[in-house]
């Protein structure tokens, strides 16, 4: 599903470094991306979701060269591609909880909003415990339940691969639970893959592989810092 090669990213202005020799994660695969904090795991996600290119190497994900895709068509890849649970969780703030969750149907032309999907986003809803705030604004919404939209969002598309950046952090632990579940029987079904960024040993713990960020990244030395 995901394989990266010599990948070497930068961001401009900045001496932040993400070098990545190899590495693949199969179709299927839950992946746990820990490492401390400012090592490149949100960077790498952006990457593999193509809201980030990288200048230097290969990130193929679905057997597509997400750097050579143009703008446009890349966003079409990563819509019919990708759930993206944001660390930030990235809500819409003039939209009501129901068409946040609507979100990728209300952007993406080549998918229609059906009355099926409309009985889905009310079955995420309701499986996360949110089902009575559908009205509701982001503002008028705790952290946690702003995560939680975010996570039905995440869902709604059916994406063959979800991208989940420290998705129960901002959850109490029965929620935590609750959702972690939600979101691997989601995908225990089907040949989905899972990537999930956590500090979180628990999270970690349910998935299959754990990938550490410790190595992957450095600062940039001055003799080699572009100008
Ligand atoms: P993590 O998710 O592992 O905490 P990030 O991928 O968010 O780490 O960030 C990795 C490093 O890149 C950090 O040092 C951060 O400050 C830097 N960084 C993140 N985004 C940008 C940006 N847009 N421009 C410059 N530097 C950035
Ligand atoms: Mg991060």
């Amino acid at each position: 599903m995901i394989h990266i090669q010599n990948l070497d990213f930068r961001y401009p202005r900045a001496d932040f470094r993400l070098a990545i020799d190899e590495l693949k994660i199969e179709t299927g695969e839950k992946v746990a991306f820990v490492g401390p904090s400012g090592s490149g795991k949100t960077t790498l996600l952006n990457l593999i979701s193509g809201i980030s290119v990288a200048a230097e190497g290969s990130v193929n994900v679905a057997g597509k060269e997400v750097s050579q895709l143009a703008d446009a068509a890349r966003r079409d890849f990563r819509v019919a591609n990708t759930g993206f649970v944001f660390q930030r969780f990235e809500l819409i703030e003039y939209l009501n909880v129901r068409d946040n969750i609507l979100f990728p149907f209300l952007i993406n032309p080549s998918v229609e909003l059906t009355p099926k999907v409309r009985g889905r986003m009310a079955e995420l809803a309701e499986s996360v415990g949110i089902e009575t705030l559908l009205k509701r604004y982001p503002n008028q919404l705790s952290q946690g339940e702003q995560q939680r939209v975010a996570i039905c969002r995440a869902l709604i598309l059916w994406p063959p691969l979800i991208l989940a950046d420290e998705p129960t952090g901002n959850l109490d632990p029965g929620n935590k639970d609750m959702i972690l579940d939600l979101m691997l029987s989601e995908f225990d079904a089907q040949d989905r893959t899972f990537v999930v960024v956590t500090h979180d040993r628990a999270v970690a713990e349910k998935c299959e592989r754990t990938i550490d960020f410790s190595n992957f990244h450095r600062r940039i030395q001055p003799d080699e810092a572009i100008s």
